[in-house]
Parts: structure tokens; sequence; C-alpha cells
């Protein structure tokens, strides 16, 4: 029996072809839950041979607990007219020839004629895109990880560097008062026992944030030769999914031989991640949105490479840019302020030096250098 034959009874012409030509599954079926009709695309999918299919339940195409109930469904729908999937279409599981179970999105049509009802399915695999999606995941939540980490870090040398001032003060008050209080006349001994309590819980306290420091400052960093293309495209792709449907454009300039850096990618792409989103967040009520990543051997250094990015947003004061850069400077109602002084920090560590500038046709441009991974270069010169 032919394709026409078999679906003789539906008003389309030229079904055959339309089924032929789509790339989701398609798969005819009969009230009686027996496969009528598969397409290529379903044979792709399901790992079958049409053959081997037509005239079987399509159950066999489902995982248990759907496989053994598939039948009642379909009973009880034509019965009663109550539908979960008609016309609805949602996500299940399907099940391949070699018994691998896959996520996929299901919609099905119901085709009445004559008193014999068919249903057509047409699947959508959903394997790559969740496999995409819980990379993507995957990376997301490392970075904001490392983001959080790199955050406290800098929290942590903000403290300990705010503290360590007024606990030497205060071992030096501690000290003196026990000068004073072992030459006054009513000297009394638990007097002298407190203030030596309080200088060891003082010392304590400076201690912990003396570890503390040799904690943070002992980062871990991986260098290897950084190929930039492949950090924009990831830092792009990481701060640009909630921008997804506002109008921003574009533009890369990054010089042949300026592509390869020297460093720790990771540490990079979250310095890439922080000015990529503060651009973004400055140009939120621009008209047009422009972002420019510019990449190019720094002409005062022949072995850095400086790397700048432009918006066209709201700009930068000239008197509030030497404090950008330091730990919880912040204009937003929600910001930390401790993205450019992680940036920084990061920059530094590399050998690199980051400085802001206001554009003269408005907005700002956060430049940094990173040294250049010769070697791998230019080892043909
Ligand atoms: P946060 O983003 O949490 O405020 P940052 O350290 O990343 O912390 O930035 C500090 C401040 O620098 C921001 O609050 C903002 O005022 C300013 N800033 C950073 N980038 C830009 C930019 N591209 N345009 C205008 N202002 C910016």
């Amino acid at each position: 029996m032919d394709m026409e034959e078999m679906t003789s009874s539906l008003p389309t012409s030229g079904l055959n072809a339309v089924m032929n030509t789509l790339v989701d599954a398609a798969i005819i079926i009969d009230s009686d839950g027996m496969i009528r009709l598969i397409n290529p695309a379903g044979e792709d999918i399901f790992g079958y041979r049409a053959d081997d299919l037509i005239g079987q339940n399509i159950a066999i195409l489902m995982p248990e607990p759907y496989r053994s109930e598939h039948d009642d469904y379909i009973r009880h729908h034509l019965e009663t007219g109550e539908t979960r999937i008609i016309g609805i279409g949602r996500e299940v599981e399907g099940r391949r020839n070699n018994g691998e179970v896959f996520p996929m999105h299901l919609a099905v049509g119901e085709m009445g004629r004559n008193g014999s009802t068919l249903f057509v399915g047409i699947v959508r695999d959903l394997t790559e895109e969740r496999e995409t999606q819980a990379a993507f995941d995957a990376l997301q939540l490392r970075h904001f990880h490392l983001s959080r980490v790199a955050a406290m870090n800098e929290m942590g040398t903000a403290i300990a560097h705010e503290i360590n001032q007024p606990l030497a003060a205060t071992a030096n008050y501690i000290e003196t008062a026990k000068i004073l209080s072992a030459q006054a006349e009513s000297n009394d001994e638990r007097m002298a026992d407190m203030l030596d309590y309080a200088l060891q819980q003082n010392n304590r306290a400076a201690d912990i944030i003396a570890r503390m420091r040799t904690f943070i400052e002992r980062g871990d960093v991986i260098l290897e030769t950084v190929d930039l293309d492949d950090v924009i495209d990831a830092s792009l792709m990481l701060s640009l999914s909630k921008y997804r449907e506002t109008e921003l454009e574009i533009v890369r300039r990054i010089a042949a031989p300026s592509r390869y850096v020297h460093g720790d990618a990771v540490q990079i792409q979250q310095v890439f991640v922080n000015l990529i989103r503060n651009a973004c967040e400055a140009m939120t009520d621009s008209e047009t949105k422009r972002l420019m990543i510019d990449a190019r051997n720094d002409k005062d250094h022949a072995d850095m490479i400086r790397i700048s990015i432009s918006d066209n947003g709201s700009g930068l004061e000239e008197e509030a840019i030497a404090n950008l850069f330091t730990a919880f400077t912040s204009t937003k109602s929600t910001g930390l302020g401790v993205g450019l002084s992680i940036s920084r920090s990061i920059v530094r560590a590399h050998g690199g030096r980051i400085w802001a500038t206001a554009n003269a046709e408005g907005g700002a441009t956060f430049s940094f250098t990173l040294p250049h991974a010769r070697t791998d270069v230019h080892d043909a010169s």
C-alpha cells in the first residue's frame, strides 16, 4: 500500500511530499493506535525503518509508563472527547530502537473522516537542544560561582584593609591603658588582667585578618594561550542572555596579530563579562545601543595587547573616573560596586592595566592590557 492510498481519506493532496520534506518526525496512527505512516525524519529520530513500524502500535515508540497506558488513553479520548495533548502540544519522552529514552516535543492533530479517525503526531527531538542548554547552564553556573568567589575575595580584601587600622589603633590604646593603670595609685590587678584579655582578643582578630589576606591573595591562576575570539564569544553569550530581545549592535574588531593573549581564560572572561554587562546597563536608556570591542597591539608596550570596550550609554563624569575601580563604588540601586575592582585585580595580576575614558560623542570606553602570547603566534618568524 503506498502513502497516497493509506491516507486517501485525507483532504490534502501532496501530503506525501510534505511529510518527506519535514525536518520533524511525522507519524500518522489510526484509532487503534496502529502506525499507518511515518516520514523519513521519523525513521531517523526513532532509529527504525518505516516498514518495521507500519502496522505496529505507536506505543513501541514510547517508554513506560506511557507505553502501557496509551491504548486506554486513545479509547478514553474517543469515548469522551477529553484530551491531554491534542491541539496543545507538549514535552514528552520518546524511545528509540536502541532503547534510548529522549526528550521530545509532541504536537498531535486529529483528523476524523467517515467514522474513521486518524491522528497525526509531529515530533521534534529535543536531545541536542537540551545538551546545549545543559552545557550553557553549567558554564553560566561556573561563571556565577566564580564571580561570587571573586566578589567575596574583593570584599574580604577591602574589609581586611579597612579593619586593620582600627585594630592597630585599639592595640595601641590598650597598651597605653596598661601602662597608665600600672602607674595609677589605685592599682587594681583585675584591671591589668582585663586589659591583657582585651589585647589578646584584639591581636587574635588581627591574626585572623592577616591569615584571610594570605588566603585571598593566593588564587590559582592557570596561564595558557587564550584566544580572545573564543573568550569574547563566551562572554557575550553569558552577558547578553537577558538582553536578547533588545536591539544591540555589536562591532568586533580583533586585529589578527592581537588575537592571542597569555593568561587565565576564565579570569579574562570575567573581565569581559563585567565590562560588557556594565556597558549594556549604561545603555539601558540609549535609543540605539552600540557595543564596540576592539583588540590591537599596544603601541606603547610591544609585548601587550590593548582591548577596548566602548558603549554609547550614559557616559562618565570626569570626577567620577578616578574612583570607579575602588571596591563598593556604585551608582546602581542594586550594584555591589565590585565588578570593576575585581577586573582591576585580574588585569593587574596579569601584568596589565585598566582604565576608563569618557567618549567625546557620549558613552564610555573601558580599556585594559594583557600580555601577548607571543611565542605561540610568531614561531615562524
Ligand atoms: P556595579 O556594576 O555593581 O555598580 P562596577 O564596579 O562594575 O559595579 O561599576 C562601578 C560603577 O561604575 C557603576 O555603578 C557605574 O556607575 C560605573 N560604570 C561602570 N561601567 C560603566 C559604563 N560602561 N558607563 C557608565 N558608567 C559605568
